[in-house]
Formats: structure tokens, C-alpha cells, sequence
């Protein structure tokens, strides 16, 4: 039985991997965190019987004790409680499905307590790489890819030799703006943006498609987890999402992995690997998928794309500003403060206002501040 703590169990991946352990007889919840969903949290509880259980968000902690209070659950709070949860004695593998740079200091504290990493939480490679990757060695910990791009190119190297890649195929849906001139997406609203063609996922994740920032920070993702340079990944506008990516070896042989666009595939992966289980989804019918499209991106259009790239050729805390910058920025959009446009504005004056600093966790943390900061200051 493999024991999971869940962070961030509330949202699209958590509940989803949820449905996963719901369907699996080797898999069992040991703690389940949520930043404010109090009652979800409490349901989730009620039904996987977990030994720990946080709430992040403090003024929510006496409610959700009151919720739970007949069951033998040990309930916490604040980030100190999110720590515990991905550190707990009896768990193997976390999973972390919380958003953005959060996610950073609770990963750190679960490898270095040799727990192995589902990784979601893209933004933690995103910043701090150049931590984690030789972290995870030094402790001997798995990191296994939950983001289906990166879970599809992990499935593609099974048996394969990474010192044999040439080149990695990221396919991206395009998002709901694909073809749109800047024109046309000035006004576009909160709404418009949030409907994705493909997938349904939480806001943050849901924006960063239609900027295609999701693609930058899935680029510097595949950098750190596949040990390639960031010229080498390349971003291929697939609007069908049926090709999850692919891996181009040095003999010019390309493998890909497909399968319907449903998030449930890739954490069923990641939290059985090395096994395969019966998965819960739809099978892909492959006479139903009709053709398979391949575009460049606009680049010109989709500031965001480039902005990553450059972060991460600049190296140092420059990623960390990026990504810190971006979070502000989608929090502006999604709050109707700024328009869409002005995502890729506020991160580009922010990386232009920064003096890169050596990667320590302490900086990374310091220059992520700093840039939200800088955003939430701006004037537009
Ligand atoms: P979401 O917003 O739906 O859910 C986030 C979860 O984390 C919720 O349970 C929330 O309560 C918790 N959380 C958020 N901020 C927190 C904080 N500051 N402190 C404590 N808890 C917090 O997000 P999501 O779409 O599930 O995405 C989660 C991560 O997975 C992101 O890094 C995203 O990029 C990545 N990801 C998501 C998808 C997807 O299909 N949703 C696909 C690939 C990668
Ligand atoms: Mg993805």
C-alpha cells in the first residue's frame, strides 16, 4: 500500500487524484491539505479517513476542528501544518497539487524527509531547479511528473537513454486565444480567458494557458526534469491535445505518448509508477480523433512564452522574479484590475527591474517577494 499526503486536495489535481486513490486498491490518503475550502476539505475527510488534516488558511482552522470533531483526525493549521503533512512519518509519496511558489519550502522539507514527489506544482521547478533536482539525489528521492506534457515525455524515456535526446516536443492546446491578434485581445475579459478548449483546470493554471506562460514555465520544467537545455525543448501548438508530447532521439526516431486530454491518466501514473493500473477514464477511441495539427507558436502575440525562456537563459533568481511577477499579475487579471495584456507587460518589467542573485532558497524566496511586490505597485 502506498501512502499519500495530499496537498492541496481541494483543487482540480486533488480532487481528481482523489477519484484516483477512490479507484485504486494500492493507494491510500494519509493527510489531505486545502488553503480555504473548509467544507470540501472536511467531505474529503469524512470519506478517505486521513491520520492528518491542514487548513492553511488559520481563521478557517476552529471551523473545520468543529466539522471533524468525531473523527480521529489530527487537525492543523498556517503553513507549519502544510510542513507537517508532507513530512508525516507514515507517508511515501507526495503529491503537491497546490499553486505556485507556495509549494517551494513544503518540497524541499519532504524530500530532505525522503519522501518521494508527484510534482504538480510546476512553479517550485520553475524557481528553484537548481535546488531540487540535485536535492532529490542527495536524498535518493523519485520525482515523478504529474503534468501530462511532462508525465507523457517521462513515459517516452522508460527504458531509453537520456544521454541519447536530441530534442523534446512540448505540445501545448494553443489555449482559448489561439489565432487571436493583440488586437483582439485587449479587451478580452476574465471569462473569455478562463475558458480553456481542452481542459478544466484551477484559475491560475487556466490564465497561464491563455498567455501560453503555462508553456515557459512547462519549458524550464522540462529543462530541470529531463537534464536538456532550454534550446532544445520545443513548444508545438497541438490544438487537439490528444499528442501529450514527445521525445526526439539522436537516430532522428520520434516516440510520443497519446491518450484522451484527462488529468486522471498522468496522476495515476505518477502515483502507481512504476506500475499501470486499470485507469478510471474513458478510453481513447482512435477512430473518434479526427486529425492531429501541428503549429509554431506566436511568439510576437504571446509575449509570455519568449519572457520565460529569457528568464531562464539569464539563470540565477531571474526564473523566481518571472514566476513570482506572473502570480501577481494573473491575481490582478483574475480580480478585473489589469487587462489580459498587461500579464506579460507587468512580467517583463519586472524581470527588466531585477539584478539576478546566486540560487539559494533565501533568494529564491527574497526575489519572488520582491516581484510580487513590484507588480502589485505598478501603475497601469
Ligand atoms: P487549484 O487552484 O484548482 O487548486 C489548488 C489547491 O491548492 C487547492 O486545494 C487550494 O486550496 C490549495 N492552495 C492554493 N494556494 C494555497 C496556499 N497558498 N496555501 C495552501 N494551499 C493552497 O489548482 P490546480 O489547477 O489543481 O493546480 C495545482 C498545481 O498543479 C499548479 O501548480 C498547476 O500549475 C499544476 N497543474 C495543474 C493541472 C490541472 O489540470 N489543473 C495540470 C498540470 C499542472
Ligand atoms: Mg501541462
Amino acid at each position: 500500500m502506498k501512502k499519500i499526503s495530499l496537498i492541496g486536495s481541494t483543487g482540480s489535481i486533488g480532487t481528481q487524484a482523489l477519484e484516483v486513490i477512490e479507484n485504486s486498491d494500492n493507494l491510500k490518503v494519509v493527510a489531505l491539505t486545502a488553503n480555504s475550502n473548509v467544507e470540501l476539505l472536511a467531505q474529503q475527510i469524512r470519506k478517505f479517513s486521513p491520520e492528518f488534516a491542514c487548513i492553511a488558511d488559520e481563521s478557517k482552522f476552529a471551523e473545520l476542528k468543529s466539522l471533524v470533531c468525531d473523527l480521529p483526525v489530527k487537525i492543523s493549521c498556517g503553513y507549519d501544518g502544510l510542513i507537517e503533512a508532507s513530512t508525516l512519518e507514515s507517508c511515501d509519496t507526495v503529491l503537491t497539487a497546490i499553486v505556485g511558489n507556495a509549494g517551494l519550502k513544503l518540497t524541499v522539507e519532504a524530500i530532505k524527509a525522503k519522501k518521494d514527489i508527484a510534482l504538480a506544482n510546476k512553479e517550485t521547478l520553475v524557481t528553484a531547479g537548481e535546488i531540487i533536482i540535485p536535492l532529490c539525489k542527495e536524498y535518493g528521492v523519485n520525482l515523478l511528473p504529474v503534468d501530462s506534457e511532462h508525465s507523457a515525455i517521462f513515459q517516452c524515456l522508460n527504458g531509453e537513454d537520456r544521454g541519447e535526446i536530441s530534442k523534446i516536443i512540448l505540445t501545448a492546446s494553443g489555449g482559448p486565444f489561439y489565432g487571436k491578434t493583440k488586437n483582439e485581445l485587449k479587451d478580452v475579459t476574465v471569462s473569455d480567458a478562463l475558458n480553456h478548449p481542452n481542459w478544466s483546470m484551477g484559475s491560475k493554471i487556466t490564465i497561464d494557458s491563455a498567455t501560453l506562460m503555462n508553456k515557459g514555465l512547462e519549458m524550464i520544467e522540462a529543462k530541470w526534469l529531463f537534464g536538456v537545455d532550454i534550446d532544445d525543448v520545443v513548444p508545438v501548438i497541438h490544438r487537439q491535445s490528444i499528442i501529450h508530447s514527445a521525445v526526439e532521439f539522436v537516430d532522428g526516431s520520434v516516440i510520443a505518448q497519446m491518450g484522451m486530454p484527462d488529468m486522471r491518466l498522468p496522476i495515476s501514473y505518477a502515483l502507481n509508477f512504476p506500475k499501470r493500473v486499470k485507469s478510471v477514464s474513458k478510453p481513447m477511441d482512435i477512430f473518434s480523433v479526427g486529425s492531429l495539427t501541428f503549429d509554431r507558436p506566436d511568439t510576437e502575440t504571446f509575449k509570455c512564452l519568449d519572457l520565460a525562456i529569457r528568464s531562464v537563459k539569464v539563470g540565477k533568481t531571474m526564473p523566481a522574479v518571472m514566476n513570482g511577477a506572473n502570480e501577481a499579475a494573473v491575481d490582478l487579471f483574475l480580480k478585473g484590475k489589469i487587462g489580459f495584456l498587461q500579464i506579460g507587460e507587468a512580467v517583463c518589467e519586472a524581470m527588466n527591474n531585477h539584478n539576478p542573485k546566486d540560487v539559494t532558497l533565501d533568494n529564491i524566496l527574497l526575489a519572488d517577494s520582491m516581484a510580487r511586490e513590484f507588480v502589485y505597485s505598478m501603475k497601469f
